[in-house]
């Protein structure tokens, strides 16, 4: 049978593997870091970090296709498996998502509305920045920023100063304060066929910058629903994008605006294991082999809620819940702000 390779061995590397386990497929997954949660499920694990490029050439000569559930992995890493096998998602999908400039400049130019925005370094350039975009306004490092880790809030131009210093001189953007009713995602599959396939939007709720709860279904008009979903997959063939992704709005009473994107499985779409027949793990895995996407169709409303650090200590009174379907990562060690694991509370419809 055919070998999925998986770069990164967190949860998400974890769910990919048991999805691509019940296809029929092999999976092995490279990761850096000592005794990862898909370790525990996968066939097989490479320890070794992106810089060792003979491991990483190993690595992709013994699998089929590459994928992802990790969106940092330096450019030579991805020279060196793309010269030996296909990385799905494409590149293409991968460095647009890595920086946030080329993030919000693609966007737009496929005539989609994000935040305003101008791209800063120094202080002279954040001054120039806030007259363009204003305040309220949120300063962001470019590159590697998830969980809110990365970003300051520019209330009043007194903020603008200490926002700049925690920045640490890397570059960054500044983004106009978005003042939306509430968050939305649009989970997306598109297959090696060019088919897309979207998940019924979710409503998020963030909290200390961590995603602590989707909804499903969202608040949403249903002229807004649609919205969703065809912008969502505007941005997939305009990648000639294959895999799932996760596309993060925001919604206000002018319309969706697209906060950024993730060229991966999305923690917002973590309802789709209790709500459909085919879950967001099984359709990327689908998609990334070239088979047909399946049916991710809702059958039942969900509440997913992330349990984060010592949330995790509650599973034995959430077992006792009849609706809760419980999800956990094997992580040992619990750490303040560590996803752990998830519930999804189903209730059918
Ligand atoms: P993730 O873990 O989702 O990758 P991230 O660190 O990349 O997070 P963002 O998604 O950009 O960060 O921002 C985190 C949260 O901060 C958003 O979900 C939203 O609640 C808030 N936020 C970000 N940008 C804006 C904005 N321009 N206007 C208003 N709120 C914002
Ligand atoms: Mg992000
Ligand atoms: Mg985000």
């Amino acid at each position: 049978g055919a070998t999925i390779g998986i770069l990164g061995g967190g949860q998400l590397g974890r769910m990919l593997s048991v999805a691509a386990s019940r296809l029929g497929f092999k999976t092995h997954i490279f990761e850096p870091g000592a005794n990862p949660p898909a370790g525990h499920v996968a066939d097989r694990v490479t320890t070794a970090p992106y810089e060792d490029l003979n491991a990483l050439r190993t690595f992709a000569a013994s699998v089929d296709v590459v994928t992802y559930e990790f969106e940092n992995v330096p450019t030579e890493a991805l020279d060196a498996i793309e010269a030996l096998r296909p990385i799905r998602p494409n590149r293409r999908a991968l460095a647009i998502s890595q920086d946030r400039i080329l993030e919000k400049d693609f966007l737009n130019q496929i005539g989609l509305t994000t935040a305003p925005y101008a791209a800063l370094t120094t202080a002279a350039e954040l001054e120039a920045a806030l007259l363009k975009v204003g305040h309220p306004s949120i300063l962001k490092t470019t590159r590697l920023g998830y969980d809110g880790k990365g970003q300051a809030r520019i209330m009043s131009l007194a903020d603008a100063a200490p926002a700049l210093a925690s920045m640490n001189g890397a570059p960054s953007v500044l983004e106009g304060f978005i003042d939306f009713s509430h968050e939305v995602s649009v989970i997306a599959a598109r297959g090696l066929d060019g088919s897309v396939a979207c998940y019924d939007p979710g409503e998020n709720v963030h909290k200390d910058g961590i995603l602590a709860t989707t909804t499903i279904p969202a608040r949403l008009s249903p002229s807004q629903r649609t919205d969703a979903v065809l912008l969502a997959a505007r941005i997939l063939n305009a990648l000639d994008y294959v895999g799932v992704m996760g596309v993060e709005l925001f919604a206000t009473p002018q319309g969706l605006i697209v906060n950024e994107i993730a060229p991966r499985v999305h923690n917002s779409g973590h309802w789709t294991q209790n709500g459909c027949a085919v879950d967001q793990f099984e359709q990327h895995i689908r998609a990334v082999a070239g088979w047909p996407l399946g049916d991710g169709s809702r059958f039942a409303d969900v509440v997913m809620e992330n349990l984060i650090g010592d949330d995790v200590l509650r599973v034995p009174a959430i077992a006792k819940e009849r609706d809760a379907a419980i999800h956990l990562y094997g992580k040992a060690e619990v750490k303040p702000g560590r996803k752990m694991g998830h519930v999804n509370r189903v209730k059918r419809t």
